[in-house]
């Protein structure tokens, strides 16, 4: 790797190249995040656990639709770029 025989190469005790390792592994982890988060913009949604139901507090199997999530059971995840 690149990476490694820049590593390699360098003096000994040069913080540089070990910044910049970090700096690129470092970047390198936003862009993959952010590609998941593109890729997968959904996650359940945390009033009613992916069901898009709410359940009555007085009937136990009495149910509506959930408030929060209109049904639909998931919500947007941030920075996901979904309305
Ligand atoms: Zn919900």
């Amino acid at each position: 790797m690149l990476l490694c025989r820049a590593y390699a190469d360098s003096a000994a005790g040069d913080p540089t190249v070990g910044a910049a390792i970090l700096a690129v592994i470092f970047v390198g982890a936003l862009i993959s995040l952010a590609h998941d988060r593109r890729r997968h913009p959904h996650l359940p949604c945390r009033d009613c656990g992916g069901t898009g139901r709410h359940f009555s507090a007085w009937r136990p199997k009495a149910s509506g639709r959930c408030q929060t999530c209109g049904g639909k059971a998931v919500r947007r995840r941030r920075g996901s770029g979904v309305q």
